[in-house]
C-alpha cells in the first residue's frame, strides 16, 4: 500500500543523516531512517524521525522499511574510500542484496519514487587514465568496465532501477555522486576518503607537533569533490525530477591531490613535509564530472566551492578529534598510533 513515509537507507551514514536532517527542514513530518550500525554509531540522530535499525540485506527487514512509503533513498552501502573498497570487494559486491531487496520491496509495497546513490565508479577505467582527464560524460559507463568490485555492483544495480522501471513501472531514479565530502562524515578508521583524511592529518600535526604527511600515490591523481549540501539538493532535485537515466551528481572543479593539500595546508596554517607512498591505493588517475546533462535538465548544478567546503571541514574534523581524544592530546601525543588507516 503507498503511503506518506520518505524512507532513507544509510540513514546512520554521512550523507543519509544528512538527507534525513534536510527531509525535516524541508517539513517532511514523516520520515524513517534505516541502518544497521547500532544507533549510538549513528552520525547523526534525529528526533521526531521514525529511527530503525535493521539489517537491509534481508528481505523482511525491506519489506518493513517500505511499509507505508512514498518515496525510498537507497543509499546504504558496505563501502569507503579507496583502501577500502580495493580491499573489501566481496563485502561491496554483497551490496547487491541491499539493492535487490529494497527495490523488490519497494515495488510489490506501492512506492511512488525510488532514489539510488551510485557512484562515479562506475564509469570505465580507461576513460580515467590520465590526471588530465576528459570530464565524465553519462555515456562514459559504457562499454563497461568499472571499479572492480565496488564499481561493478553499482553499476549492476543502476541496471536493475532501469528494469524495474521498464518491467514493472517502478519509478526510478539514479544520481552517480562523485566523492562527496562535509562535516558528520567518516574521519578515521580506514573507510575515510581523502579529503577527511588529509584534514585528520593535519589536526594530529597541529597537536602534536610532527611536521609531515604521507600521501597515497604521486599526489598528481586529480579529482573533484562535492560539498554535502551540494549533494543533498542535487539528490533532492533527482528524485524530484523527470530523468529516469543516470545524472552525474558531482562537483566539476578539478584538483589534483597536491592542490588539495595544498588547500588543507592553508586552512590549517601548518606546512608539513610531504611523503609519497607510490603503492598505496589511489584508484583511477583522473576524474572529472561533465555536468552538461543535470545543467540541461535542472538549470543547476553543484556549486560549492573546494575552499569553502574544506574550510567548514576542517574545522569539524578539528572539533570532533579534540572531543575524541580530550585527555590525551600533547605535544607526540595525538591520537594513539595505529588509530587512524593512512590517508587516501
Ligand atoms: P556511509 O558509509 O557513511 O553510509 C552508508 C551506510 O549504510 C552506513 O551507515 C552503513 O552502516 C549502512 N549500511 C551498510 N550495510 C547495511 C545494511 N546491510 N543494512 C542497513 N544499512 C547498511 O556512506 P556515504 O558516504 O553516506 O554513502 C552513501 C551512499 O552513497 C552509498 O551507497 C555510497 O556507495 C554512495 N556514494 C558515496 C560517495 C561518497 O563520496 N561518500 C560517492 C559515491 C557514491
Amino acid at each position: 500500500m503507498a503511503g506518506s513515509y520518505a524512507v532513507v537507507t544509510g540513514a546512520g551514514g554521512f550523507i543519509g543523516g544528512h538527507l534525513v536532517a534536510q527531509l525535516l527542514a524541508s517539513g517532511h513530518t514523516r520520515v524513517r531512517a534505516v541502518d544497521c550500525k547500532p544507533l549510538e554509531d549513528w552520525q547523526q540522530i534525529h528526533d521526531g524521525v521514525d529511527n530503525v535499525v535493521a539489517d537491509l540485506r534481508e528481505r523482511a527487514s525491506c519489506d518493513a522499511a517500505c511499509d507505508g512509503a512514498d518515496s525510498v533513498y537507497q543509499l546504504a552501502a558496505d563501502m569507503g574510500g579507496m583502501g577500502f573498497i580495493e580491499t573489501h570487494k566481496a563485502a561491496c559486491m554483497l551490496s547487491v542484496l541491499i539493492s535487490t531487496h529494497m527495490l523488490l520491496a519497494a515495488q510489490q509495497r506501492g512506492v511512488r519514487r525510488f532514489f539510488y546513490a551510485s557512484s562515479a565508479c562506475v564509469y570505465n577505467a580507461d576513460k580515467q587514465a590520465d590526471p588530465n582527464v576528459t570530464a565524465l560524460r553519462e555515456a562514459d559507463a559504457y562499454p563497461a568496465m568499472p571499479e572492480d568490485g565496488y564499481g561493478w555492483e553499482k553499476l549492476f544495480t543502476e541496471r536493475m532501477c532501469r528494469h524495474f522501471y521498464e518491467d514493472f513501472g517502478l519509478e526510478t531514479r539514479v544520481a552517480r555522486y562523485h566523492n562527496v565530502y562535509g562535516p558528520l562524515g567518516t574521519w578515521e578508521g580506514g573507510r575515510e576518503k581523502a579529503p577527511a583524511a588529509i584534514c585528520r592529518k593535519f589536526v594530529e600535526a597541529k597537536l602534536s607537533g610532527e611536521r609531515a604527511i604521507e600521501i597515497w600515490g604521486n599526489g598528481e591523481q586529480t579529482r573533484s569533490f562535492m560539498y554535502i549540501d551540494d549533494c543533498i539538493e542535487g539528490t533532492q532535485r533527482i528524485l524530484a525530477g523527470e530523468v529516469r537515466e543516470p545524472l552525474n551528481l558531482g562537483s566539476s572543479e578539478l584538483v589534483s591531490i597536491n592542490q588539495l593539500v595544498d588547500l588543507v595546508e592553508e586552512i590549517a596554517g601548518i606546512s608539513l613535509t610531504r611523503y609519497y607512498l607510490p603503492d598505496a591505493p589511489i584508484g583511477v588517475n583522473g576524474r572529472n564530472s561533465d555536468n552538461t546533462r543535470i545543467r540541461e535538465v535542472f538549470g543547476w548544478e553543484p556549486s560549492i566551492g573546494l575552499r569553502t567546503g574544506l574550510e567548514k571541514t576542517y574545522k569539524w574534523i578539528h572539533d570532533a578529534y579534540v572531543k575524541r581524544y580530550a585527555g590525551r592530546l600533547g605535544p607526540r601525543d595525538a591520537a594513539p598510533r595505529g588509530a587512524h588507516a593512512r590517508a587516501r
